[in-house]
């Protein structure tokens, strides 16, 4: 048995600083739209795979919606942004090691006289590409959750300005 399980999803939209209410649809960007097998053909199986994978979308599409830009006064929830910069810092948690370790063997290999005299040299020369490196990664990855937020969220043209 197959079935197609929810790729969109509509909720509502509430401004945080403005307060504008608005509908908006949610479409899954990582949704392959091909049915899925649900095994035997239990329709209470089906069913439990259908809410739970709606139940997954509407989670998506309350993160997503922290940080879309509001279509009224144009201003993204801060408390979002900052949990995305909270998330975009996971990727830095998983490159940081690597990238201190790179910067410390290549001080030693390139200037061994210096690091011989000073052999603090290369703890320095890592936390300085960390610093350098960091932000850039962290803003790179918290520009793409913004970009993939406004991918998905779609705001429904019944959603004109109300009074709030
Ligand atoms: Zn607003």
């Amino acid at each position: 048995m197959l079935i197609n399980l929810p790729s969109k999803v509509r909720c509502e939209y509430l401004c945080p600083s403005c307060g504008y209410r608005g509908a908006i649809e949610f479409s899954d960007p990582d949704a392959i739209n091909e049915p899925e097998p649900i095994p035997g053909n239990s329709r209470i199986l089906a069913a439990q795979a259908f809410r739970a994978a709606e139940v997954a979308l509407e989670k998506r599409a309350h993160r997503a919606l922290t940080l879309v830009r509001c279509p009224s006064c144009q201003t993204r929830d801060r408390q979002g942004t900052r949990r995305a910069y909270r998330r975009a810092l996971l990727p830095l948690l998983t490159l940081a090691p690597a990238i201190f370790m790179f910067c410390v063997i290549a001080t030693a290999f390139s200037v061994p006289a210096v690091v011989a005299a000073m052999p603090w040299v290369p703890i320095v020369m890592g936390c300085a590409g960390l610093a350098a490196v960091g932000p850039f990664i962290v803003q790179r990855a918290k520009k793409r959750l913004i970009h993939e937020a406004d991918q998905a969220v779609r705001f429904l043209p019944s959603s004109g300005p109300q009074p709030s």
